[in-house]
């Protein structure tokens, strides 16, 4: 039987009725063998995420500060859940562990990652399933890396030891064996992981939207959801701010070529956003796929005749910006002109000290720099094999009333990037969304 790896995220497991939510959902499929989970998040707004919890109590700790109130709101949680669930299963001994562990100052990572542990343990229990730890299983190098191959040996052989099991994410053990955790978030690295060492047909990443949207819905109205996605349309509308899913929990997965689907606990029905390796499978009727974008960023423009001849002008740019430890962002360029685009926080309170760099390496005929900029990126596999879709993107911001100050159309033609005010951000969204969605 084939095996799909589940990942559920904190709003799915926030509270006992959840739980039972997610067992449902589990049980209604029978390959869904290996369960990944979140610590509790919020129930309402306003409410705290158990791992902020745990953070805060070390913190606590670690100033002298008593623990107790905190703590046992944390306790009361934990308790809550088992309870509602009717589980015979008693927190009390690993909670005092924890507790003591604060206390003697255990670390910052292992405090955090105690809202993964128990939460596995509790839903190991009611499912009936087996309780991986984490600790066992992934592993840190020495410089705090990810060692993502011993990490598959051992996974891959420890889940052949159980038939069904619940791991929790978010954490694993450095080579002295002490808790280190991924970044926030970081259960859904551990849901792809444990999906490449099952080697599954499907990672389901179960969250609380029904998949990626195509636009921002704080711009967009009710944008549509993706349908399917290449990890690289992902990996660029990611790193232009669309966030469902941790960035890094596209490589294990990717490397084994395993899809990934977002679903919504809430709505199990929603088929929710397809993440795939090739898209030849799942070809798309649309020719974008997504529109993403940020502001706060700052376009050095620099200007010198005869540019397209100077052997090592380009090198001699950067090289001021990599002296500083500054990476730039898209380097859109003209016959004797070139501009650099830089994420504004990197310059800050160095602009000058760049632009003189640049001016003596370079000996620039004039350069300037420009802030308030916004990139849109307008993303989709489908436009390699379409005409006409710059013209259309181009329209809808002329008719939008948006000055275009930059266009960059990335090699493989998976995306097209423009730079704007950051005034006209919003309404360039709308506008390209319009035009091709309807
Ligand atoms: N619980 C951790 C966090 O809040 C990790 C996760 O939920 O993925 O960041």
């Amino acid at each position: 039987m084939n095996t799909i790896v589940t990942k559920f995220g904190g709003t799915s497991m926030a509270d006992a009725e959840k739980f039972r939510k997610v067992a449902e959902i589990i049980k209604a499929d029978e390959r869904r063998k290996y369960v990944v989970v979140s610590a509790p998040g919020k129930r309402f707004k306003g409410d705290f995420k158990i791992t902020d919890m745990f953070y805060l109590c070390y913190e606590k700790a670690e100033a002298g500060e008593n623990i107790d109130a905190l703590f046992s709101e944390i306790t009361c949680r934990y308790n809550e859940i088992a309870e509602e669930l009717d589980l015979p299963i008693s927190l009390t001994y690993e909670l005092e562990r924890i507790k003591n562990a604060m206390y003697n100052m255990t670390g910052r990572d292992y405090a955090a990652s105690r809202g993964e542990y128990l939460n596995a343990m509790i839903l190991a229990r009611y499912l009936g399933y087996d309780f991986i730890d984490a600790r066992e299983a992934v592993f840190f190098n020495n410089d705090g890396t990810f060692n993502a191959e011993y990490t598959n040996d051992v996974m891959s052989a420890r889940l052949k030891k159980h038939e069904r099991a619940v791991i929790p994410g978010f954490y694993g053990a450095m080579p002295n064996g002490t808790i280190r955790t991924f970044s926030r978030g970081g259960s859904d690295i551990t849901g792809s992981i444990v999906a490449r060492a099952a080697n599954a047909e499907l990672y389901e990443n179960w969250t609380d939207v029904s998949g990626f949207l195509m636009a921002d819905p704080r711009i967009v109205d009710d944008p549509k959801v993706i349908e399917t996605i290449t990890y690289r349309e992902l990996r660029e509308l990611s790193y232009m701010g669309a966030t469902v899913l941790h960035e890094d929990a596209i490589f294990p997965v990717q490397i084994a070529g395993i899809p990934i689907n977002i679903r919504n606990t809430d709505r199990p029905q929603d088929r929710g956003t397809m993440i795939v390796a090739d898209s030849t499978e799942y070809d798309t009727k649309n020719v974008i796929t997504g529109i993403a974008g940020k502001k706060g960023f700052t376009a050095i423009n620099i200007a010198k005749d005869m540019m397209n001849s100077e052997v090592g002008f380009g090198r001699k740019v950067l090289g001021v910006l990599e002296k500083r430890g500054i990476s730039f962002e898209h380097l859109p360029s003209g016959i004797d002109t070139m501009s650099v685009i830089v994420k504004s926080s990197e310059l800050a309170g160095r602009l000058e000290y760049i632009l003189n760099g640049i001016c003596q390496e370079a000996a620039p005929d004039s350069i300037n720099a420009e802030d308030g900029i916004a990139l849109i990126a307008v993303v989709g596999r489908a436009m390699v094999k379409s005409k006409g879709t710059a013209a259309k993107v181009f329209k809808a911001i002329a008719e939008a009333d948006v000055n275009v100050k930059m266009i960059d159309q990335g090699s493989d033609e998976l995306n097209i990037i423009i730079g704007i005010e950051e005034s006209d951000f919003e309404k360039a969204v709308r506008a390209i969304y319009k035009e091709f969605v309807n």
